[in-house]
């Protein structure tokens, strides 16, 4: 066996439907009791059901969660807490609202409780992001990890079948980046591979049935082992590449997820076999870069990054962007292999 280091990540997990009535005993559970509410404009309705729900534990609604944090809605959520004395925040939504809580809580150590409602599986995770001006600036913080997690099925019966396919993928890419990690470890991998079979058994069921509860469960439970995943160990080619596209060319995040994976995956093929052969079981499929594809495609999800809005003029660009500052990759890095990536991935095509 290799040997490998596993840093266990602290978080408290609660489990299951209707859970998010323990919310207040998991307020007080943390020794706070004034908590701001955050969401995004879309779900204010939610985040005003919850704090009417907290009651007295609640202290207010922030409301203005925006994709990739702009650093201004960042300092506005913090002057928020504040204003109205809360002790801690409880981010009720996707990975947005949750990295709302975390700019939060890295100037001012305020305890964050995460109540998921997609799959985006960044409530278990030390790493935020901050955009100003167009550019996306990450890092990892132990202060911002979620100190309680809720994961409710119920919250999540509402996501309309693109978004939970999309969300869903985007979660199988965090499992599938895990398994070739450079800090690959016997722990993760078990993790990575039980939330790939979880999310291929459920997603296709969700898309068709999207207020089958138990399939909504068993999506989330995997959507929290993929959090688990990348919050323990380093991501690699699949994510420098979605990162460059959504940074440069305002993609979609979960869409170019769900595009990029198979071509990130067929990539790597040879270089991860073991990898592969996991992707591939936890599939039932032959193999894990067309599996992750005929997956996608059986959802209804974008197959093409032309699709999701990428212009043809852009991928050469896109080629040279991508080859700078590499992350770690199991398959060596190359100008010519990431164009010709691109170019698959912009056609559609199956690997
Ligand atoms: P999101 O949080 O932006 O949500 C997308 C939209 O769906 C929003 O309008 C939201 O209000 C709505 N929504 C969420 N849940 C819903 C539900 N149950 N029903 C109906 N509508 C719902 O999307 P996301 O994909 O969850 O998160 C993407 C963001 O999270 C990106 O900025 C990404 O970079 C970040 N992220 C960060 C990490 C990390 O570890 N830091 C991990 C994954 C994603």
């Amino acid at each position: 066996m290799l040997p490998f280091v596993y840093q266990m990540l602290p978080a408290r997990v609660i489990f299951g439907p209707r859970c998010l009535e323990r919310l207040p005993d998991e307020i007080e559970r943390l020794g706070a009791s004034r908590a701001l509410v955050l969401s995004t404009p879309e779900q204010r309705n939610g985040g005003l059901a919850l704090v009417e729900r907290l009651g007295e534990y609640a202290v207010g609604l922030f409301d203005r969660a925006a994709m990739h944090v702009p650093v201004e809605t960042a300092h506005a959520a913090r002057e928020e807490a504040n204003r109205l004395g809360a002790d801690c925040c409880v981010a009720i939504g996707g990975g947005s609202t949750t990295g709302l809580a975390k700019a939060i809580a890295l100037v001012s150590d305020l305890p964050i409780l995460a109540v998921p409602t997609t799959y985006a599986g960044s409530e278990m995770t030390p790493i935020w992001g901050l955009t100003e001006k167009g550019r996306k600036t990450t890092g990892r913080d132990p202060r911002v990890l979620p100190k309680t997690v809720l994961y409710d099925p119920h919250l999540t019966l509402t996501m309309p079948p693109s978004l939970s396919a999309t969300s869903g993928m985007n979660s199988i890419a965090h499992c599938v980046e895990a398994l070739y990690a450079q800090e690959v470890n016997p722990i993760i991998s078990m993790i990575a591979e039980e939330g790939i079979r979880a999310l291929a058994e459920s997603l296709p069921v969700i898309v068709k049935e999207p207020g089958n509860l138990e399939a909504r469960g068993r999506a989330l439970y995997g959507a929290w082992l993929g959090g688990m995943a990348l919050g323990s160990v380093g991501m690699a080619l699949h994510h420098k590449l979605c990162h460059t596209l959504g940074g440069s060319y305002n993609l979609p995040h979960a869409e170019t997820h769900t595009v990029v994976l198979p071509h990130a995956t067929a990539y790597n093929a040879l270089a991860a076999p073991e990898a592969m052969e996991r992707v591939a079981r936890a599939l039932s499929t032959e193999s894990a870069a067309a599996g992750l594809y005929d997956l996608a495609a059986a959802l209804g999800a974008p197959a093409s990054l032309a699709e999701i809005g990428m212009k043809a003029a852009d991928l050469d660009h896109a080629a040279d962007l991508s080859v700078q500052d590499p992350y770690y990759n199991p398959s060596p890095i190359t100008r010519e292999g990431i164009r010709t990536l691109l170019g698959n991935a912009f056609e559609g095509r199956r690997p």
